[in-house]
């Protein structure tokens, strides 16, 4: 879908949030979630980028904050949930949409991912992820607003990218996430290694990711809900437990209290 290479830096914001920065070798950017815009305005300004799309996830302040401000300086047009609590919208997208960016030579499909929040989408174009707060690496979003069967359905529909498909999600929650995948499947080698990777990086304050989609279906216990060692696990917390749905409730449930 893409023909040039996008470059995609992170512009951190808050205690762990990423704001998501895409150009193309020109003038023209894009963000992705800014939930504050003192930091994107910092880098726009440094780097002389021109701001003209601005992508949202989902609702929460932290991704939607700095909208205003932004477009008080710059004329980007707003893609975002069709969701009323989402005024700034300029552009609702719904599932299956192909956002077409001439100047950034990109397009992206959206992707209804409901259930951290009932409107949640996520961007994806050849080789790119924009998962917001439902992907990360090696967890997944909190259930406010959907069900463990709406989570199971968003995570299945991303299982099916590429795996060679880099996941840009929204917060550096990789390391307190590995600890607990590492309860859920403590004799995974790919997940040992992977924390062995995360630890060091955090020992430097390094970013972790983006991680590859192959590399969490390996690793992340909740795009592991058929795998008879995550659903053992999930069995251990409560008997009934299955395949799937039943699976992701119990983790997910686990995660919260964890
Ligand atoms: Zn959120």
């Amino acid at each position: 879908m893409s023909g040039t290479e996008l470059n995609i830096t992170a512009i951190p914001a808050f205690a762990d949030n990423y704001i998501w920065l895409i150009t193309a070798g020109g003038k023209t950017c894009a963000v992705v979630d800014p939930g504050d815009e003192d930091p994107v305005l910092k880098v726009l300004e440094e780097q002389g980028l021109d701001l003209r799309y601005i992508l949202l996830t989902h609702h929460h302040p932290d991704h939607t904050g700095g909208v205003p401000a932004l477009l008080e300086k710059y004329e980007a047009v707003v893609f975002g949930p069709d969701d009323e609590r989402m005024p700034f919208v300029h552009v609702a997208c719904t599932d299956g949409a192909n956002l077409r960016f001439n100047d950034l030579n990109v397009e992206f499909r959206v992707l209804e991912v409901p259930a951290h929040t009932r409107s949640h989408i996520a961007y994806y174009s050849e080789g790119v992820l924009f998962s917001g707060d439902t992907l990360f690496s090696l967890g997944c979003g909190r259930l406010f607003e959907g069900s463990a069967d709406d989570m199971q359905k968003s995570l299945d529909k991303l299982a099916f990218l590429p795996g060679d498909t880099k996941i840009y999600c929204a917060h550096e929650y990789t390391q307190s996430n590995c600890e607990f995948a590492l309860q859920v499947e403590p004799d995974n080698p790919e997940l040992q290694t992977r924390a062995r990777e995360v630890d060091s990086l955090r020992a430097e304050s390094k970013i972790t990711l983006p991680t590859t989609l192959a590399d969490e279906l390996a690793t992340n216990p909740f795009l592991r809900t058929r795998k008879i060692d995550v659903v053992e696990a999930a069995r251990k917390r409560d008997p009934r437990a299955t395949e799937g749905t039943s699976t992701m409730a119990i983790i997910r449930a686990w995660k919260d209290r964890f």
